[in-house]
């Protein structure tokens, strides 16, 4: 079960954080490395070290949380892992951000996959802009039945499969996250 981890915010449960790899892994034919993941929402930054190890050491996960207190927690974490995790940080194969997470980061813009852990009123246009043909981005977007989510898959269209730029939406599962919402709402 989701687990709080202060500032508000909970842990995703571990069923949940295995769905959100599996889709990202399967849009991209079960072989992450060398991707560009941009991870909104750091939490504890248990699924930025998973990231990390499926990308490999030439792949680039981004990951931003708006509280400052959780991105310090997250690169503990990584410190206090094991050697590869450690690796990431030095590396600098995963960057920790602190800011809005609804505006992306467009400085290492595009990306193969990008991942929301918490729930979003509506799909951010920035998150869209910034994937890269032939990526997806997994969101949580509010149903109306207030407090659940719907987990979408949103895919941009690539060249190689005859719709570039073309987005398309599936809906994976219901859910329940925490809000993507302002600092202050937060807090
Ligand atoms: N994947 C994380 C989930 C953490 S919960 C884990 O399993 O540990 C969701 C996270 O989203 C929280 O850490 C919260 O601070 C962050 N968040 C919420 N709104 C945000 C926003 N606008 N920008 C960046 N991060 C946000």
């Amino acid at each position: 079960t989701p687990l709080p981890i202060g500032c508000n915010v909970t842990i995703s449960a571990p069923s949940m954080q295995a769905i959100m790899l599996d889709m990202i892994a399967l849009h991209h034919n079960d072989s992450l490395e060398g991707k560009r993941i941009l991870d909104v929402g750091s939490g504890t930054g248990i699924i930025c070290a998973y990231m990390g190890h499926c990308v490999g050491p030439n792949g680039l996960v981004v990951v931003i949380d708006h509280v400052k207190q959780l991105t310090d927690m997250s690169i503990q974490n990584l410190e206090n892992g094991n050697a590869e995790t450690k690796e990431m940080l030095t590396s600098g194969r995963v960057e920790l951000i602190t800011g809005d997470g609804r505006k992306g980061h467009a400085a290492k813009a595009p990306y193969d996959a990008i991942h929301v852990g918490a729930g979003a009123p509506v799909v951010p246009a920035d998150l869209t802009d910034q994937l890269a043909p032939g990526g997806c981005l997994l969101i949580p977007v509010d149903t109306e039945a207030g407090g659940y989510q719907e987990l979408l898959l949103i895919s941009k269209g690539s060249k190689a499969t005859g719709d570039e730029g073309k987005m398309s939406e599936k809906k994976v599962c219901d859910c329940r996250f925490v809000p993507l919402t302002d600092l202050k709402k937060q807090l």
